[in-house]
């Protein structure tokens, strides 16, 4: 095939997954009362809305500092707004937050949200603090379950129930924010780093996802350099160029399995973006060097995935990448059948990787006291409406 079918197939297959995933919509920003939440607005459409009420676009840049600058939620504290403007404001707009529902601090600092939405649905977001370094990174989730059924993971036993909106995704951001008092955003950060490993799929909603993280990555606002943030994927093959050219993040795979019969088991979107495109998109990731290199995402199962002849083949697959392999010790959950690989194969495994000259740090599994590990999150929200579950898309 040559590379150009290649790209007409993998452009119509995107489109068709941005048209199955708009299905899955989020509510509308309008609260009951009519008011519209300012935060996930992108500048144009701030714009847009401050034009309808007659003001200058140069609010824009006013509102934007208050808002993802200095993390204020409330009109009236806007010191350098008149305050005629700041009740008209207020009548119109509110600058919305997630509501922790529950907080749960673990004993190694990792903190869990469990974050509600105006529609009542719920997703979990972690920080995990760096156990050697004053910061952290927080995990963010970009739906309230997943279309894809992973065996391994907890999310995956619940079924999609909607998208995360650009507001909601930026939201959990700023409430774990809200939590560390975190604001404003250029004093040293706890809160430095963002990974989409949360619960869902970014590439199957990547309209928000895209949307919010431009959101953060504004200068004027949140600031966050686009190092400092890294999309894990399960393989969406069609959206990994996409995210590669318009957002620029760091790139996280998850591999699982070396051989695609096993793939296709563990991480069943494998039949549809097998092993081979999935390590081409990687090849082709814009902007993958050695300052800024593929993280392949490697679940460590006793007895399934963890062999020398395992490692071996996985350091041939990426052979000439610009890559890590981290290596996830299983992080079991209620009603698995799996079970974590004994330390001495995740250390085999990784010194085998290692000698092949990726580096393949193990993860220190963080916050399992509280199921906040990989893999462990899972909220109790259920579908409601025309869709029913949905087939793997
Ligand atoms: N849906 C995306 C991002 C969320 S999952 C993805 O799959 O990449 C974040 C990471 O945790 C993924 O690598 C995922 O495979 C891994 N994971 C899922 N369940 C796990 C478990 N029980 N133990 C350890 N890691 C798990
Ligand atoms: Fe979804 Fe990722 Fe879990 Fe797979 S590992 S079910 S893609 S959240």
């Amino acid at each position: 095939m040559s590379a150009q079918v290649d790209l007409a197939l993998t452009a119509a297959e995107r489109e068709r997954i941005l048209a199955h995933t708009a299905k899955f919509d989020p509510p509308d920003a309008t609260a009951p009362d009519g008011r519209r939440d300012l935060v996930g607005m992108s500048r144009e459409e701030l714009a847009i809305e401050l034009a309808a009420i007659g003001e200058a676009p140069f609010r824009v840049k006013q509102l934007w500092h208050w808002i993802y600058h200095q993390g204020v939620t409330d009109f009236s504290r806007m010191s350098s707004i008149a305050r005629p403007l700041q009740t008209k404001l207020t009548e119109r707009f509110f600058i919305g937050r997630p509501v922790a529902a529950r907080v749960q601090t673990s004993t190694d600092d990792t903190r869990k949200f469990l974050f509600r939405f105006r529609d009542g649905q719920e997703a979990e977001t972690v920080y995990i603090p760096d156990l050697e370094e004053d910061r952290g990174a927080v995990c963010i989730s970009s739906q309230v379950g997943c279309t894809l059924s992973c065996r391994f993971c907890h999310t995956g036993t619940q079924t999609l129930v909607r998208n995360l909106g650009a507001p909601e995704i930026v939201g959990q951001f700023m409430a774990a924010r809200d939590s560390y008092g975190e604001w404003p955003s250029d004093t040293p950060r706890l809160l430095s780093t963002i990974v989409l490993m949360g619960m869902g799929e970014p590439l199957y909603n990547y309209a928000n996802v895209a949307k919010a993280m431009k959101i953060v990555m504004d200068n004027e606002g949140i600031g966050l350099s686009r190092r400092r943030i890294t999309l894990s994927t399960s393989g969406v093959v069609p959206m990994m160029d996409r995210a590669g050219a318009e957002l620029g993040v760091c790139l996280a795979v998850s591999l699982h399995a070396v051989r695609d019969d096993l793939r296709d088991e563990l991480v069943p979107l494998n039949r549809k973006y097998p092993i081979a495109e999935l390590l081409a998109a990687c090849r082709r990731y814009p902007g993958a060097s050695n300052a800024r290199r593929i993280t392949f995402e490697y679940v460590m199962l006793k007895g399934i995935n963890d062999s020398e002849a395992d490692a071996r083949e996985l350091v041939r697959l990426i052979a000439g990448m610009p890559a890590k392999v981290n290596l996830i010790p299983f992080n079991p959950w209620p009603g698995t059948t799996f079970e974590r690989s004994s330390r001495a194969a995740i250390d085999r495994f990784s010194r085998i990787v290692n000698d092949a000259g990726y580096a393949s740090p193990v993860r220190r599994p963080r916050g399992q006291d509280i199921l906040a590990a990989c893999g462990q999150l899972r909220t109790d929200g259920k579908r409601v409406g025309a869709y029913g579950n949905t087939p793997a898309q």
